[in-house]
Parts: C-alpha cells; sequence; structure tokens
C-alpha cells in the first residue's frame, strides 16, 4: 500500500496495539504521552516516502519539504548504487530505498529519543508539529490538492498549540515512547509497502538470496496494487476501524476515562478504584 491514508492509520493501529501490549505489562504510560505516540507514529507512518519527490507528503509544506525531498531521492540512489550486488536490480534507486529499511527505523527513533532527551518539551512541539503535518497531509492524500500547503501547515500548527496547552514537561520515560513511535512508524510503512507488488528492502544490508536489497514481500497473489480496491475498499476501512478502537481502549487504560466500568477490550467489568490506577 503506498496511499496516504492507508499509511496514517496502519501507524494509528500499530501505536494503539503497542501501547495496549505496553498498558497491560503495566509499563507507565500518561494520556498526554498516548497522544504525543499516536501523533508520531501516525506522521512516521509516512516519513520514508520523503525519499520520493513526487509522493504527496513530499508537498506537505510545499518548495521546503519538495527540495528536502529531492536531497533524499539523490542520497537514496548514491546508497543504493554503492551497496547494491550484481544480483539487485540495476534500477534509479531513489524510492524505496535507505528509508524503507529497518536500520533506517531504528535511526530515525534514536535520533527522536535524543532531541527529546535533550530538549523535553520545547523538543515536543517543533516535533509534534511536523509529525502533525505529515499525518495530516497522509490523511487528506487526493481530496486536496498537492499545492495546499498552506492548509496543511495552517491545521497542523492549530493541533500542536492545543497539544502544548495540554501536555506537561514529560515524564522520564517520554523520550523512550518517542523514539519507540518514531521506529515504529516507520516500520509500520515498510510493512505496509512489502505487501504491495514490489515489496520493500527492509532487511538492508543484510543480503539475502545475494542481494543487499531484496524486497521483503509476501508470495505474489497476497500481494496487492497500490491505490487499488483490495487497499481503498478493503484494508483502509478495515485499518481505519481496528485503529480508531485500539485508541480508544489504550487511552481508557492510560486512566483517561475512570468512570467507564468496563473494559472496552475485554468488557470484563473493572473493580472500583482500578479503573483510574493502571
Ligand atoms: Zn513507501
Amino acid at each position: 500500500m503506498s496511499t496516504g491514508p492507508t499509511h496514517a492509520m496502519s501507524g494509528l493501529l500499530v501505536w494503539g496495539g503497542v501501547s495496549v501490549a505496553a498498558l497491560g505489562e503495566a509499563l507507565p504510560m500518561t494520556p498526554q504521552t498516548w497522544i504525543v505516540g499516536a501523533v508520531l507514529c501516525s506522521g512516521a507512518a509516512l516519513l520514508p516516502d520523503l525519499d520520493h519527490p513526487e509522493a504527496t507528503v513530499a508537498h506537505t509544506f510545499g518548495p521546503l519539504t519538495h527540495g528536502l525531498s529531492k536531497a533524499i531521492h539523490w542520497f537514496s540512489h548514491l546508497v543504493y548504487r554503492a551497496t547494491r550486488t550484481r544480483k539487485d536490480a540495476n534500477r534509479h534507486g531513489g524510492h524505496r530505498g535507505v528509508t524503507h529499511t529497518l536500520v533506517f527505523a531504528v535511526l530515525a527513533g534514536l535520533g527522536t529519543m535524543g532531541v527529546v532527551q535533550w530538549g523535553h518539551k520545547a523538543a515536543l512541539i517543533p516535533l509534534l508539529f511536523l509529525f502533525c503535518a505529515l499525518a495530516v497531509r497522509g490523511l487528506l492524500h487526493d481530496w486536496t490538492p498537492k499545492g495546499h500547503a498552506l492548509g496543511v501547515t495552517a491545521l497542523s500548527l492549530g493541533l500542536t498549540v492545543l497539544c502544548w496547552h495540554w501536555i506537561e514537561a514529560g515524564p522520564p520515560e517520554q523520550a523512550r515512547w518517542c523514539a519507540a513511535a518514531v521506529s515504529m512508524g516507520c516500520l509500520a510503512h515498510c510493512l505496509g509497502d512489502a505487501i504491495t507488488e514490489q515489496g520493500c528492502p527492509i532487511l538492508w544490508p543484510v543480503p539475502f538470496s545475494y542481494q543487499t536489497w531484496y524486497p521483503v514481500a509476501p508470495p505474489k497473489v497476497m500481494r496487492m496494487r497500490t491505490g487499488g480496491k483490495v487497499e481503498l475498499g478493503l484494508l483502509l476501512p478495515v485499518l481505519t476501524v481496528a485503529g480508531v478502537w485500539m485508541s480508544v481502549v489504550s487511552l481508557q487504560r492510560t486512566g483517561l476515562a475512570p468512570w467507564i466500568s468496563y473494559d472496552l477490550l475485554t468488557l470484563h467489568h473493572i473493580p472500583p478504584g482500578l479503573a483510574s490506577g493502571r
């Protein structure tokens, strides 16, 4: 899948699922941290496509991100040509290159952790703005022309200002959650691309089948066409419903809605006093 809405929703679903699992293991997560993570993960699920200057997400901030995308495309091409084996395709390696790998997902997460540890709340605001814009741009996809950078910027700025008033300085574990959210968003993107016809070189630079850029993909019958009926008519609605549901469940488990006496995932009754204390 390569359309923006599907990628953004896959990021939201992954974050919802991971936070439900983490909260089940009693790892601490405040509702604020959950919101920050949801924005970062959904936005990061669009991040790898910055290596494609014609992708919708490359037009998030108009000429600014378009120029950045061209630079990433060029760098990605150089890395592809420098590290490909004879078995790898003799192609222009800019798109679905280095930003579509596990290595990039880990580095993007580590970079985010460094920035948040260094700048605390002051660093969260530009991060939220950037990833919010990526997510909004991805969700709007073809329904707004690529030129609507001003609208995307204004909407993301509004959402970021809302968050600014609500988010506290952040507990010590927040930087780790931010890192996890960005890494998982990138990985969700790679998995989404892997089920399309071209596959995704997630394993780079580890060689597989004598190829350092081996396109990881399921058997051909299980792959789908980008933007085709299966993606837009089946996968996107399923991801949207599942992503929203897991978000509501995980937000409840952060203690946001102590007045709801039933667990929204298991439908089990929550004993009084436990609802806000998990
Ligand atoms: Zn992609």
